[in-house]
């Protein structure tokens, strides 16, 4: 498999888009470090899953994604552990859904520090041990909000615009050393995130639940679809390998058409 021997560090994955990409890693061979944040007995089901699933190894970083030193310390982790950090997945995000008015500030400082800055943090953290062996893959969960814009989500848009120009930034500092970043732009993929934002949708848009899943949703989704989790870390396993080793700078779109629009 393409990943023995190699590590990946997935941020945000005990649930979501975060879990399935960290699986597919395992599942390419690598040992994983998981994050994220939920009940101890289920992030540890989810861990002795991967190992048993996969005969690798899987450790827990309790890292905040808020929390600079942190970040650090789970790429440090993933370092001393397993004796190297080779493919780093930025993926923790949050959303909140407001008029920009009365948004509130502590939400927008959240949602800017974990979508957005703890991607910096980890890069920065990850490329010293990527670039000294010479081979690396950083892959950020953006979304069709670093392409295009929809009301009320002020934060989550300013942050994913921003990973794609982060990606693109790091991509050209490091195109010598056998260092790829790219990010994938998920549409709506049926994921407790997207779930969570209905209510307040609902409240924002004076919408019945049904109105937002079909004339919000997956209004903006020509193929009138959900992306699934494992399309979007089937494209992240791909992303490690030899055929991508050209693919660096990209904002790779997986989005049922959306952004063709
Ligand atoms: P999710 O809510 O299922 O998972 C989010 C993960 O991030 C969880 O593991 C959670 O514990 C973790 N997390 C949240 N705050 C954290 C913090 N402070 N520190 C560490 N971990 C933290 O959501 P998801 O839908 O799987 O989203 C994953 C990523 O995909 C996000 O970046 C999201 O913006 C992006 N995305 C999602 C969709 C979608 O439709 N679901 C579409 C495009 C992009």
């Amino acid at each position: 498999m393409s990943l023995n021997g190699k590590t990946a560090v997935v941020t945000g994955s005990t649930s979501g888009i975060g879990l399935a990409i960290a699986r597919g890693m395992a599942e390419a061979g690598a040992n994983v470090v998981i994050n994220g944040f939920g009940e101890a007995a289920a992030i540890e089901k989810e861990r002795a899953g991967i190992e048993r699933d996969f005969k690798v190894r899987a450790v827990y970083s309790p890292a905040d994604m808020t929390r600079p030193a942190e970040i650090a310390d789970m790429v440090r982790l993933g370092e001393t552990t397993f004796g190297s950090v080779d493919v780093l997945v930025n993926n923790a995000g949050i959303q909140h859904v407001s008029p920009i008015e009365d948004f509130p500030i502590e939400k927008w400082d959240q949602i800017i520090a974990i979508n957005l800055s703890s991607a910096f943090h980890a890069i920065r953290a990850a490329v010293p041990g990527m670039k000294k062996r010479g081979w690396g893959r950083i892959i950020s969960t953006a979304s069709a909000h670093s392409l295009v814009a929809s009301p009320f989500k002020s934060a989550y848009i300013a942050a994913k615009h921003g990973i794609a120009g982060l990606t693109k930034t790091v991509a050209l500092e490091l195109a010598t050393f056998k260092i790829t970043c790219n990010c994938i732009s998920p549409g709506y993929v049926w994921t407790p995130l997207v779930e969570r934002q209905i209510p307040d949708t609902m409240k924002a848009r004076n919408l019945t639940k049904e109105q937002v899943i079909n004339d919000v949703l997956l209004a903006a989704q020509p193929t009138k679809q959900f992306v699934t989790v494992d399309q979007v870390a089937a494209l992240a396993v791909y992303l490690t390998g030899d055929a991508a080793s050209q693919i660096t700078g990209a904002n790779l779109s997986m989005d049922g058409g959306w952004t063709a629009a």
